[in-house]
């Protein structure tokens, strides 16, 4: 499916067509022109013949949790992995990819081993939400529609900055998925450029920092971003972010055995949590082959040093690590060119 093409076969039609477009794309979510009786049928034939409303894709469903990966393939062949994660309470979150591969190079992640190959477009993300949005709906219970979106699939989103944020604005539109702002959150590995223009869009979308290590020593050697943008200028920009929006920021910290989840690590981390609007979200590695999780007992005994100093923590459920659709582990093993 491609948005851009079918703007542009509308382009001629008049401007209630594109409405009645829309509404059937984003709020029936029709896979097909036949389903869009309100168009003429010339019309229908020439969509369907020249955009189709398909979208490639083999689906993944993790035995063990409740998640399910999308391999999506794009119009030139490249691969997108998207994952739709189920919440006890209800909840149901995509997490959508922003470019193909990474050029950030985290140690610890798939995606960043398989380089970045070029950004997706505006509806090469849309299509990932839209995507599980029609899957839900096939199930057909009631009220099962997406609620949240979390830019932590592949790539670095700042790095495909005008692209995500279109996108977000077609998630939100109040005639389309509508999707709120506060239900959206952006995740960076820290690039403080992105920071300091995410902190003057008008739109209340969350921010999220893939911070992982608490010394500029041992981020730098995990996270080769940390020598462009030191934890203090990180650190500096979202307390600016904050100061403007006075809005939560989420830290994510990754448990790596032996290597993150050390007394003197939850200390250091406790000293540059210094914000009551900051909060830890602890994630359990998962194993991508450079590193080992860190063991379950661990893990309790660095949250609660860091829950005694009075820090809000959360901890991550774990999804998908069979299917690798776990965080981290998104890389498309067999990509076409
Ligand atoms: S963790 Fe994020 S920023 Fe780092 S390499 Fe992976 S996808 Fe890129």
């Amino acid at each position: 499916m491609n948005i851009d093409k079918i703007k542009l076969i509308l382009a001629d039609e008049p401007a209630y067509r594109m409405k009645q477009v829309w509404h059937s794309i984003f709020v029936d979510l029709i896979d097909s022109w036949d389903k869009c009786t309100t168009l003429p049928k010339v019309l229908r034939e020439k969509l369907n013949a020249e955009a189709p409303l398909e979208i490639a894709c083999e689906v993944f469903g993790s035995q063990k949790s409740r998640s399910l990966k999308a391999l999506i393939t794009l119009e030139d062949g490249n691969k997108i992995e998207s994952v739709l994660l189920s919440h006890r309470d209800g909840r149901k979150t995509v997490c959508v990819s922003s470019q193909v591969g990474c050029s950030m190079g985290c140690t610890f992640c798939a995606t960043g081993k398989m380089g970045r190959e070029r950004n997706l477009t505006v509806g090469e993300i849309v299509v990932q939400v839209l995507f599980f949005a029609r899957y839900l709906k096939s199930e057909g219970k009631e009220n099962n529609r997406i609620t949240n979106i979390v830019f932590m699939g592949m790539g670095e989103p700042f790095l495909n900055y005008d692209n995500v944020w279109k996108a977000i604005r077609i998630y939100n539109d109040k005639d389309g998925l509508n999707i709120g702002a506060r239900h959206i959150s952006i995740s960076t590995c820290g690039l403080v450029e992105g920071i300091n223009k995410f902190a003057k869009e008008p739109m209340q979308v969350n921010l999220a920092i893939s911070l992982h290590a608490p010394n500029d020593e041992l981020r730098s050697s995990l996270m080769p971003v940390n020598r462009l943008n030191p934890l203090d200028e990180l650190m500096f920009a979202v307390k600016n972010y904050i100061a403007k929006s006075g809005r939560q920021v989420m830290f994510e910290y990754m448990l790596i055995d032996g290597v993150t989840d050390k007394e003197i690590h939850a200390k250091q981390l406790i000293e540059l949590m210094d914000n009551k609007l900051f909060v830890v979200n602890l994630i359990r590695y998962n194993p991508t082959g450079s590193h080992k999780s860190s063991s379950a007992t661990a893990i309790i005994r660095f949250k609660n040093l860091l829950l005694r100093a009075g820090i809000k923590v959360t901890q991550r459920q774990t999804f998908g690590t069979d299917i690798d659709a776990a965080c981290g582990q998104l890389a498309t093993k067999n990509k076409k060119k």
